[in-house]
């Protein structure tokens, strides 16, 4: 049958993550078919109204894309200081209200994904969800392999301890002084990457995100974005 439980209903609308939709429940503020429900898990079908402070949920179609974000652009919804932000580079024959799945910093460029599918958000930027997200750093400095090797142990950074599930030396260029270092991590901490590399004594100077799980960039530019396909949408699931 298709009933799901009233939190997933909310969340897979994209009006909220399904933990928010939760308090929204308990707060008292949802109604299904005129009534108000407060109890989590109460069960809904397609046909039933849900309402949240009086307003009935629009049934959104979950869509699904793949931006190459570029340096210079937030991963957020809105920015209070009106920097671009990621949902302004998808076209604006779009109307669903994307956000992005986690979030690269304003100078990090690569690969983010967009939804309007809070469900899905959530469970792929949950920690125990543990995708592969690759990245390439180009540093100032030459690490030796050892250095780099560390990484893999762990290594603290204000008081945090980080750590990523394999990491090597791409390139280094002696003349320059300067060395391309991938990093695949699992975890998604706040400057992660960057944070990782300066525990170590080096400054990253330019940062990509080049997988995310199975998904790469293909031969996207930065600023560019395709649809995902059924299939890459199931192969989260
Ligand atoms: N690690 C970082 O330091 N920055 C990002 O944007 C992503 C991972």
């Amino acid at each position: 049958d298709r009933q799901e439980r009233l939190q997933k209903a909310i969340a897979k609308s994209g009006f909220t993550s399904r933990r928010k939709a939760e308090k929204l429940i308990t707060d008292g503020r949802v109604k299904v078919n005129n009534e108000k429900v407060t109890e989590l898990g109460t069960k809904v079908g397609p046909n039933d109204q849900i309402e949240v402070d009086g307003i009935p949920l629009e049934k959104e179609e979950p869509v699904y894309f793949l931006l190459y974000k570029p340096r210079g652009v937030i991963s957020s919804v809105s920015d209070d200081r009106g920097r671009k932000v990621v949902g302004d580079l998808i076209s604006d024959e779009i109307d669903q209200r994307l956000f992005p799945v986690g979030r690269l910093d304003y100078d990090t460029s690569g690969l983010i994904l967009l939804t309007n599918d809070g469900e899905f958000s959530q469970k792929l930027i949950h920690p125990s969800y543990k995708i592969n997200k690759v990245y390439v750093a180009k540093i100032k400095g030459i690490p030796s392999k050892e250095e780099i090797n560390l990484l893999k142990k762990g290594v603290e950074h204000d008081g945090e301890y980080l750590k990523c599930v394999s990491s090597r030396i791409l390139k280094t260029d002696f003349k320059k002084q300067k060395s391309i270092i991938e990093l695949t991590l699992q975890e998604g901490k706040n400057r992660q990457v960057r944070r990782m590399l300066e525990s170590l004594g080096y400054q990253v100077e330019k940062l990509k995100r080049e997988r995310f799980g199975p998904l790469n960039l293909g031969n996207l530019n930065p600023g560019e974005y395709r649809e995902l396909t059924p299939h890459e949408v199931k192969q989260f699931s």
